[in-house]
């Protein structure tokens, strides 16, 4: 049965917590493949709202495997805490979660690098959760894994030679070299998480892989988004990993072969977090009524997001780079009765038309965009359960989406709630 992924097409925060949630009622198995807690996840179910940040959202349907798998940097704290809300609620049975033992570890000198950075010059305003600085020690060669949690002369060793390395860097930024306490503490709190989480540690790319062989629905849940891509993002303003649905295959241990679609989710208009160049952000009077009615602040952090048009130039690169099958648009009620609606179709650069965007980020920050511009609508769409039951507006501002990008809807998302979902295409069908 069906591998799919899906993939944030845009800077991330486009509302893949509900899309995953809604397909993996078809899933036997959903999966992370990267990030960190910096993603979360609002799902509201029957008016109740739940936050994940580690923990793919699949959980809260009890017969869904949910895997951590390598490719992630976990906070083993974070996601004890994590686990114990969603038990407090009845949910994460027993054998329910797996965790690779491969994925990395963030611990506390990674946060404290993480501060250091975000309060110098050149700081890309991160979520300041260590994420960034765990990727550097994987690649690096000196990260802790997850199965090094239940090693503990070994845990140890890599501590010291980490704080080694780091802590000239906090002495350089007039931040206290840690003391022995403070190091045991790192080691000691470890240790202790890794004893409560040994039960769900284990060899994850192979529990998928038989998942699929044994022809299971397999949903591969991205964080973050494209954008965001340490490669094909606007770096330097990126995540420190691969987002994109190629990074399902690098970040699980699954052959591409193995994957059969791939979704990409946006918004009907764009945000972004922190810095980094964001060609179609919105004047600020016109961001904050869009921010207003998108309640774009962020899950995690509450952190306003900048609000923009939609970036067809953008998503075309999405569309490339992810080879996305199709479109889940999400937040189209947000668009109603907010006037006309801009579409950003290409860039100007040097008296050049470019119709992605260039991998360069001051090319970018100076490319002008150009837009086309089509009737908004005042109809209420939130009922909506069929295409034909949106306004005539919002269906022209859905095809001409479509034609501009060359990808296909399919799903439409016109609220917060599951229900005000329409479904064109089952991913997981045939
Ligand atoms: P994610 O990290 O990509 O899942 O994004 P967020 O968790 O930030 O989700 C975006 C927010 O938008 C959440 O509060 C969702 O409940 C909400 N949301 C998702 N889809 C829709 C939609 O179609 N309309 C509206 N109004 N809200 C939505």
């Amino acid at each position: 049965m069906p591998v799919v992924v899906v993939v944030g097409a845009q800077w991330g925060d486009e509302g893949k917590g509900k899309v995953v949630d809604l397909y993996a009622e078809r899933a036997d198995m959903v999966v992370r493949y990267g990030g960190g807690a910096n993603a979360g996840h609002t799902l509201v179910i029957g008016g109740d709202k739940v936050v994940t940040h580690l923990v793919p959202s699949g959980i809260l349907h009890q017969r869904v495997k949910c895997v951590l798998g390598d490719g992630m940097v976990i906070d083993p704290t974070t996601l004890l805490e994590e686990i114990a809300a969603l038990r407090a609620r009845g949910l994460c049975g027993d054998g329910q979660l797996l965790i690779s033992s491969r994925a990395h570890v963030i611990l506390d000198y990674h946060r404290w690098l993480e501060a250091v950075r975000e309060e110098q010059k050149g700081a890309i305003g991160t979520t300041r959760r260590g994420i960034g600085p765990a990727y550097e020690s994987k690649a690096a060669r000196r990260g802790v894994r997850v199965g090094d949690l239940g090693r503990p002369a070994r845990l140890r060793e890599l501590v010291a030679q980490n704080l080694d390395e780091i802590t000239p860097l906090l002495l350089a930024a007039g931040r206290p070299a840690p003391g022995r306490a403070e190091i045991d503490r790192v080691i000691d709190g470890a240790l202790a998480a890794g004893e409560k989480l040994a039960p769900m540690i284990g060899d994850a790319g192979r529990l998928v892989d038989r998942a699929i062989a044994g022809g299971e629905n397999v949903l591969f849940e991205g964080a973050q988004g494209t954008l965001l891509d340490i490669d094909h993002g606007t770096y330097p303003f990126v995540t420190s990993s691969s987002t994109i649905a190629g990074g399902a295959c690098t970040g699980v241990g699954v052959g591409p072969t193995r994957i059969d679609r791939v979704i990409g989710i946006s918004k009907a208009y764009c945000t972004r977090v922190g810095g980094g160049p964001f060609p179609t952000e919105m004047e600020e009077a016109t961001a904050e009524a869009w921010r207003h009615a998108g309640q774009e602040f962020g899950a995690t952090t509450g952190r306003p997001r900048r609000c923009g048009w939609l970036d067809a130039a953008a998503l075309r690169l999405a569309v490339r780079v992810n080879g996305l099958d199709g479109i889940a648009l999400t937040k189209l009620d947000v668009v109603r009765g907010r006037g006309p609606v801009k579409v950003c179709v290409g860039y100007r650069l040097d008296g050049a038309t470019l119709d992605e965007p260039p991998a360069d980020g001051e090319d970018l920050l100076r490319a002008e965009p150009e837009y086309i511009e089509l009737p908004g609508w005042d109809v209420e769409s939130r009922g909506a359960r069929t295409i034909d039951d949106l306004p005539a507006a919002a269906r022209t501002y859905m095809s001409t989406l479509e034609r501009l990008i060359g990808a296909p809807m399919w799903l439409v998302s016109v609220g917060a709630d599951r229900a005000d979902t329409i479904l064109l295409r089952d991913p997981f069908a045939g």
